[in-house]
């Protein structure tokens, strides 16, 4: 594990991501966490992270 680990999309490879965050209601099961998407520019695939913090610092 290193603590800033290189991000790049499992499709297309690209490295550059549009960062949304969104609160989750209930219906995923909990209420608490913000969610953080990250939004491949090329192919538009989606990655969830749960603690944007555990995975790297993205600003
Ligand atoms: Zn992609």
């Amino acid at each position: 594990m290193t603590n800033q680990p290189s991000l790049a999309c499992p499709l297309c490879s690209c490295t550059t991501f549009s960062q949304e965050e969104s609160r989750q209601d209930s219906a995923w099961g909990f209420t608490s966490h913000r969610m953080t998407l990250l939004i491949c520019d090329n192919c538009r695939y989606v990655l969830h992270f749960y603690d944007r913090n555990s995975v790297f610092d993205f600003d």
